[in-house]
């Protein structure tokens, strides 16, 4: 029984590792590299396995950097079943049919600038036919895969139906646990559960995102968000919030209904403008059999979520650019969340050369996007093409984060029992040197970090270096 760690072991998106235990082949994930056009371009190559060969795959959650491949790996011949939360199910279908409907017009859009044999990476048919190859679980429930291999998904409080995953696997007297992490969320985040303990395992595999960093105290965070919609409704401006269509836009109207009164929002029409965070708000809504306590009691004394009532859903065009007229009152949340796409950019033309603009940063914004410069500060930025002067303010907040710090992820691998052997993943190179150096002190634990290729040993939690000509490659596909 062997794990071979495939992607996300030297980026941070791209999550896939193999399982291979009694004869099987077990995918975790299987997650697009997202980045640059140039390594966007890795999606498009062989999988190191024959993906007819795959029995099963189990997905942590909806994210595509950890789903983003499945219709890919569906479109190559895999016709196993893909066991995830049910409510990842749900999520799946509108992000990764949003992530088709991407890779379609790009192709259309490649094809019209003379590229004639462009094709998308998948169509939208494939990616709903890797979602109806999904099969839902509960946290909790023991579901066994394949004959010897047991996995049990547990809330990773990370994003709706986010789970890590507890696998058991049996090969004659020999029965050794593995956990993985998957992403892990923030302890006392709102709406979701707090992470459940790792409990009992031989092996644990961490991601480590930000296993360098603290993030920002969260009721700090939310008095800072006060104060900015308080001092923009004195300066008469607009609101801008860039946003991911799940997680933080559901976080942010949580926070909207919680401080209604607090905050004047009655003073504000509010709009949610993308139909990806539409839907998957009524995803996140339905199921309050997921929320923690807080969002429960919140939820039993309201007539529907979220309770603010000057909230319009612009999922149609033309409502989107109605908002344009407005030249204050308005708080728009829109994508993309880094600002490299999307509606957020029809918005900040209109806005962001006003001084009484405000522009709320609540997430990662990776090198190169948008959202970027306007964190450095930049006093000039592009938009579609064009020059506009930077006069709104732009405010970063950070306590917002849908993943753990390293004190959360430190809370979490302390509530293993058994002392189990730690392999970090899902980080930049620097990060995990420092998480691993960070877990040396704080835990006098010696964590590995694993290469691409590289493979632990179940049995022995030995880890092997990538063999150059290993036969399991023979029938890349
Ligand atoms: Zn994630």
């Amino acid at each position: 029984m062997e794990l071979e760690f495939y992607g996300a072991t030297r980026r941070v998106t791209g999550s896939c590792h193999i399982l291979r235990a009694g004869g099987f082949t077990i995918l975790l994930d299987c997650g697009l590299v997202q980045g640059s056009r140039e390594t966007e371009a890795l999606n498009r190559e062989p999988f190191p396995f024959d993906s007819a060969g795959i029995d099963a795959v189990i997905l942590s959650h909806g994210h595509i950097d950890h789903s983003g491949r499945l219709p890919l790996l569906v479109n190559r011949g895999f016709q196993g079943p893909i066991y995830t939360h049910y409510a990842t199910i749900e999520l799946c279908h509108v992000l990764l049919k949003d992530s088709a409907s991407l890779a379609e017009h790009d192709a259309q859009y490649r094809r019209r600038h003379g590229e004639v044999d462009a094709e998308p990476l998948y169509t939208v048919e494939e990616a709903m036919r890797a979602v109806g190859q999904m099969k839902g679980l509960r946290y909790g429930q023991k579901q066994e895969v394949m004959p010897g291999i047991t996995v049990q998904l547990q809330d990773a409080g990370h994003i709706l139906g986010s789970a890590f995953v507890r696998v058991e696997v049996s090969e004659g007297e020999q029965v050794r646990t593995f956990v993985f992490s998957g992403d892990m969320g923030q302890y006392d985040s709102p709406i979701l559960r707090d992470p459940e303990p790792v409990g009992q395992a031989d092996v644990v595999i961490v991601e480590s995102t930000y296993g360098d960093r603290l993030h920002k105290n969260f009721d700090q965070t939310v008095a800072e968000i006060g104060d900015i919609i308080q001092t923009a409704c004195r300066e008469c401006g607009n609101i801008l919030i860039p946003a991911f269509a799940v997680g933080r836009s559901q976080e942010m109207l949580y926070l909207f209904g919680q401080h209604y009164q607090e905050w004047d929002m009655s003073k504000w029409e509010v709009f949610l403008d993308s139909p990806m965070a539409i839907e998957a708000s009524s995803i996140y809504w339905s199921h309050e059999e997921l929320w923690d306590q807080e969002a429960s009691l919140f939820r039993s004394n309201l007539r529907r979520m979220p309770p603010v009532d000057n909230l319009h859903l612009t999922g149609r065009i033309e409502q989107s650019m109605a908002i344009n007229g407005m030249e204050k009152g308005a708080i728009i949340i829109a994508g993309s969340g880094m600002c490299n796409g999307g509606r957020i950019i029809h918005h900040l033309k209109h806005n962001i050369e006003r001084g009484d603009c405000h522009i709320i940063i609540s997430g990662f914004m990776a090198e190169g996007t948008l959202g970027r410069e306007l964190v450095q500060g930049n006093r000039e930025v592009y938009l579609h093409g064009q020059p506009f002067r930077v006069e709104a303010q732009v405010h970063t907040i950070g306590g917002l984060s849908a993943h753990g710090d390293r004190n959360d992820l430190l809370r979490w691998l302390k509530s293993a029992e058994g002392k189990p052997s730690v392999m970090i993943v899902h980080g930049e190179e620097s990060v995990k040197e420092s998480f691993r150096e960070f877990l040396k002190s704080e835990l006098s634990m010696d964590a590995l970090i694993p290469k691409p290729g590289d493979r632990l040993d179940l049995n022995t939690a030995g880890l092997h270096p990538a063999v150059a000509d290993n036969s399991n490659n023979k029938h890349r596909q």
